[in-house]
């Protein structure tokens, strides 16, 4: 690990502007050195009249190449950590978002950019690496953790794209002592199984969890289709309040296993059927067979990445749409999210207006959806809202 204090100083061009609310230095933005900064070290920033700015973790591979993490002179360790996580479960205790299972921090959106940290019941945490900072201070952010928490299990999963982008080697396996393989954590009035170790299908979506409450309400007497459904959580929460059927619609064998499971813990496998198949397949298919839905979820992975893809995943978010707007009967329901960074919620919109057009649907905008509360959005950094979602009412 690299040491707490910053091995250099990193002087941007300008005074002033963005760096005083946004932890994100682009490398066009500095203007040089002093000193030899270390890649995923600490550097101390200063803006271009020479006032200090923060510390942040400094990253020679790429463009987005510092994060600042605290804009007080102070060293960053282990205390420090400590302090940060311990106002982000704060945050979450004081606005009652702490459930059995939570997002206990969110990285830019709790002052810690690119550190993920989960909470699954009393005894696991999942901690999730995005920088090459981050990586090289698991120990000190293990330690935070314990020290605010209690001794917990650790479960380290990085995400291997970010991994790749920032030049780490991404870990997925208990940190320094073997957790349970799996615990079962309460959503409302549902039951989940989440598995760890299991490979890249582990976990739980928690940025969910808002949302499939919200749309559960309206599943009563509804037959329900959940498409990219992974472990069937807004299919059970749909049955569990009252819809008639659902069927699950997912890629992977491995998670369509985890929703069995989690049907048949709640008591309602006996009105669901899960389906192993490629979803746009499947509602094309289902689409010639004129099925009819009365809610539908369409909650896919991201399309894309990069901003250079986002006219690509347009496309892909305008098919799925399309297909699903055309399987809802008059009344119906359709729930729908985009969950990739660089589609914005005009877009997104946008995309969905067009898919009704194509589709000869008119419908009714009931809520626009986002991210549940325990992943915070701070004002001055957009890029901490990334889930966007429709409420739509066919009429
Ligand atoms: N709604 C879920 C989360 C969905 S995540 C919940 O609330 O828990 C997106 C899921 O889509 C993942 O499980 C992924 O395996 C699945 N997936 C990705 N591409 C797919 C495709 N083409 N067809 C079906 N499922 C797909």
């Amino acid at each position: 690990m690299s040491s707490e204090r910053s091995s250099a100083t990193l002087h941007l061009a300008r005074v002033g502007g963005r760096a005083r609310v946004h932890p994100w230095i682009y490398r066009g933005e500095i203007a040089g050195f002093e000193g030899a900064p270390e890649p995923g070290g600490l550097v101390a920033v200063a803006d271009g009249a020479g006032a200090f700015v923060g510390h942040g973790f400094y990253n020679p591979r790429t463009s987005l190449a510092c994060r600042i993490l605290s804009r007080r002179d102070e060293p960053i360790d282990a205390a420090w950590f400590a302090g940060r996580i311990g106002e982000a479960v704060a945050y979450r205790r004081s606005r009652g978002l702490a459930g059995e299972a939570h997002r206990l921090v969110w990285s830019e959106g709790d002052g810690l950019p690119g550190l993920v940290i989960d909470r699954y019941g009393d005894d696991v945490v999942v901690v999730q690496c995005l920088t090459l900072g981050m990586s090289g201070a698991l120990p000190w952010i293990a330690a935070g953790i314990r020290a605010t928490l209690g001794d917990l299990a650790i479960y380290v999963s990085d995400d291997p794209a970010a991994a790749r982008i920032e030049g780490f080697e991404p870990r997925r396996a208990w940190l320094d002592r073997a957790g349970p393989d799996a615990v079962t954590v309460g959503e409302g009035s549902a039951r989940f199984v989440v598995r760890f170790g299991l490979g890249h299908k582990s976990g739980f979506y928690l940025d969910q969890a808002e949302n499939r409450l919200r749309v559960a309400r309206w599943a009563a007497g509804r037959s329900v289709l959940d498409a990219f459904s992974y472990t069937g959580a807004f299919a059970v929460h749909a049955l569990a309040a009252g819809a008639e059927r659902a069927v699950c619609v997912e890629s992977s064998p491995e998670a369509l296993a985890g929703a069995a499971a989690n049907l048949e813990l709640n008591g309602l496998g006996g009105r669901a059927e899960l389906r192993e198949a490629n979803a746009f397949d499947e509602l094309r298919r289902l689409e010639r067979a004129r099925a009819r839905f009365g809610l539908v979820i369409l909650d896919p992975p991201p399309f894309t990445r990069r901003k250079a893809a986002v006219d690509a995943a347009a496309r892909g978010y305008k098919e799925i749409n399309l297909r699903a707007m055309r399987l809802l009967e008059v009344g119906g329901m359709l729930a729908t999210f985009s969950c990739s960074h660089h589609v914005s919620a005009a877009l997104f919109a946008e995309v969905c207006r067009a898919a009704a057009e194509d589709a000869g649907v008119t419908l009714r905008t009931l809520e626009a959806l986002t991210q549940s509360r325990d992943h915070p959005v701070l004002l001055t950094v957009p890029e901490t809202r990334y889930l966007k979602g429709l409420l739509l009412e066919r009429l």
